[in-house]
Parts: structure tokens; C-alpha cells; sequence
């Protein structure tokens, strides 16, 4: 409440953007909203609030104790958690009406005992099976056939049977396809067992933007419902950025040329210079490895110099600018714009590791 650093969440946004998604989507396919890992960052209960009022079918987050806290946030959407959950934690999800992911026979001989004999509620799944991003899931047709029997269990709903894309980002499509292909082969096992699972799918965001085609039942959407674009989609969604993170000068300081700063005297001044200090560091989540990206000042772009601190870090500024100038290191200022997308091309990684970063020392401000 008292930091000059947060970050502010615009909820119409991520409304929006659901809203857009499901435009693109052929009739009949279910929405999944993904709201894992505190939804990407932007915070689990409101974006799943959003994701309902734009129509969302369902949820999911990767772990039992993501579940569980939207539950106890009021949230009622069905939820699917994407990691097996341990098998004797099952009664929890009985008990809060979770979905679970399975991939074995073995989890089910494991979770037998912990099942409450008077439990008569279904215990609702999704079969997870791995075409190719060797993560989670079952890969063969033997161990299809050992799960296949706990499935047909009268205890037992399969609401669903998915995989999951690895390379579905990139414009390269062959792996895409190969998996797909894999896919399909495995659905016909399932049928060939007599298990027909309620909504087949494989596409995440990437892969239902750009191949509305491979939607099968479902899709299960978390990048894009926060405004990040798959790395090679043709920009015919407009998705909105949801994050803005912004902060402002505590300190400005004309250094000499020469004159050092930074731990490990990290940066030398090249000539006589004015440096900024932003009260953001590597333990709210913005990395050392940000050395050397750029945040907007006074609607110009200044360089991140010298080491980044725990807490704070420094700036190159054009001229002098009175403390209290606000910073922006994620969100438009004048006619500069700084995106998530930008800083994880600077990072070589992807923008969710960023918003997903950014530690609960920043706070999120809601916006409507
Ligand atoms: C995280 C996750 C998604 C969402 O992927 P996006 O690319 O962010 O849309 C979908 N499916 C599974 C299994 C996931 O783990």
C-alpha cells in the first residue's frame, strides 16, 4: 500500500480478451480459463471472475492448493488441476468439487484406500497422455490398457482426455502435426475401450489462435487471456495487455565521469551523467539478468545500469528529473511503449515467466 512500485491489473482487459478468444473459437467449443500459478501473475480469484462473466466454461490451475484457494474465494466454476494431485489428497477434491488429472493405473491403486467407502460422488477426471512434450501423461497403449479398467468404474467420471502442444509457438508446424496425429491415435484407443471422455483436448492458446481447427472440445486458455501473443500468430486477435507495472524515482544523482555505482562497482559513468534510482529489485522479481533492458522516463527509454539490487536499482537519464518522476517498466508513457513480449525477447524467455515473476512484495492494483 505504501510502495511506490505496483502493479496495475485492468479486469475489463482480461475480460476483453476472453471475450475475443471465445469469438474465434467454432461454435459448440468449451473455453477453459487457465488461472494457474496466480493467474499468470495477475491474481487467480479475479482473473477467474473475469474469465466467468466472459463466459469461460471452466477453470484450471496446476496445483490442488490453487484450487482450494479459489474455492475459498467463493470462486464455483468447475476447476480441472493439470498436475496429479497426491492420491491420498483425493478427498479433497471429492469434497470441492476438483477435477483431477490422471495418467496411471497406479494412481488409482495408491488412491484407493484414502477414498471414503461412503463417498458416493464421482470422482471426476481427465486422462492426461503425453504426445511429445514428455511432461506428464501416459505414452503407451500398455499403459492405457492397465488405467483403461479404473476408468470404467461406476466412482469414476472421465469428463476428459487431453494432451498438451510443444512446440504449438513456433512457426515451424511439423512436430505440431506429429503430435496431433499421436493424438488422435490414442482418442481411438479410449473409444476402442468403450471410454468415451466428455471433451477431447489439446490446444492452449497458441495453437487455438492460430489452428481453430485442432479445438476438438475444448480449449484451454491461459497466455493470451492476459494479452501475451504466441510467438508466431498472425495478429488478427486483438488482445489487450492486462499488466501495467509502474514505479518512480526516489533518488536522482549526477555522477562524474569515472565515478562508479552498483555492487561490485557494476557500472562506470562513460562521461558525466544523471542516474535515477527505481525502488524495484531481484526479490520483487525483476531479475538481475535485466541488467542493461529499459524502462520509460519522461516518455524516452533509459538504460538499466550497473548491477540490480534486492530492492532497488539504478537508471541512466538523459538529463535531471526530480525525484517522484513516475517510472513505467511495463506499460505505455508518451509514445514509448514497453512490453512483457520485449522484455522476455531481452530475457530469451517468455512473458508469463515475467508477470509470473513478479513477487507478492508488488502489489496488484484492480482496475475496471
Ligand atoms: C499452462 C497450461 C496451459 C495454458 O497454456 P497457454 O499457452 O498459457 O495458453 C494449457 N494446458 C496446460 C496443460 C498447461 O499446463
Amino acid at each position: 500500500m505504501y510502495r511506490d512500485t505496483v502493479a496495475e491489473v485492468d479486469l475489463n482487459a482480461i475480460k476483453a480478451n476472453v471475450e475475443r478468444i471465445r469469438q474465434t473459437l467454432p461454435s459448440g467449443v468449451k473455453l477453459m480459463a487457465v488461472v494457474k500459478a496466480d493467474g499468470y501473475g495477475h491474481g487467480g480469484a479475479e482473473a477467474a471472475v473475469m474469465a466467468e462473466q466472459a463466459g469461460a466454461d471452466l477453470l484450471s490451475v496446476a496445483y490442488l492448493d490453487e484450487a482450494l484457494k479459489l474455492r475459498a474465494k467463493g470462486i464455483a466454476l468447475p476447476i480441472l488441476i493439470l498436475t496429479p494431485i497426491h492420491p491420498a489428497e483425493v478427498m479433497f477434491a471429492l469434497e470441492h468439487d476438483l477435477m483431477v488429472t490422471v495418467t496411471s493405473a497406479d494412481w488409482f491403486r495408491q488412491m484407493a484406500p484414502y477414498r471414503h467407502p461412503s463417498s458416493k460422488i464421482k470422482l471426476r477426471v481427465h486422462v492426461k497422455v503425453d504426445t511429445g512434450l514428455g511432461r506428464i501423461g501416459l505414452r503407451t497403449k500398455e499403459e492405457w490398457d492397465e488405467l483403461a479398467p479404473w476408468l470404467a468404474g461406476d466412482d469414476v467420471e472421465v469428463d476428459g482426455f487431453y494432451t498438451h502442444f510443444a512446440t504449438a509457438g513456433r512457426p515451424d508446424t511439423g512436430f505440431l502435426e506429429r503430435q496431433y496425429a499421436a493424438f488422435l491415435e490414442m482418442k481411438a484407443w479410449s473409444r476402442a475401450s468403450g471410454i468415451e471422455a466428455k471433451h477431447y483436448h489439446c490446444a492452449g492458446s497458441a495453437a487455438a489462435l492460430r489452428f481453430p481447427g485442432l479445438a476438438m472440445d475444448m480449449v484451454r486458455i491461459g497466455a493470451a487471456m492476459y494479452g501475451f501473443y504466441p510467438e508466431a500468430l498472425v495478429r488478427t486477435v486483438r488482445l489487450q495487455p492486462a499488466m501495467t507495472l509502474r514505479s518512480c524515482l526516489i533518488q536522482v544523482k549526477r555522477l562524474r565521469k569515472g565515478e562508479c555505482l552498483g555492487y561490485d562497482n557494476s557500472y562506470v559513468a562513460e562521461e558525466d551523467e544523471w542516474i535515477g534510482t527505481v525502488p524495484i529489485g531481484y526479490a520483487d522479481g525483476w531479475h538481475q539478468s535485466l541488467r542493461g533492458s529499459e524502462m520509460l522516463v519522461e516518455g524516452v527509454r533509459v538504460p538499466v545500469v550497473g548491477k540490480i539490487c534486492m530492492d532497488q536499482l539504478m537508471v541512466r537519464l538523459p538529463q535531471q528529473c526530480e525525484p517522484g518522476t513516475e517510472v513505467v517498466l511495463i506499460g505505455s508513457q508518451g509514445d514509448e511503449r514497453i512490453t512483457f513480449s520485449e522484455l522476455a525477447a531481452f530475457l530469451g524467455s517468455v512473458p508469463q515467466e515475467i508477470s509470473t515473476s513478479l513477487s507478492g512484495r508488488v502489489e496488484r492494483i484492480y482496475r475496471h
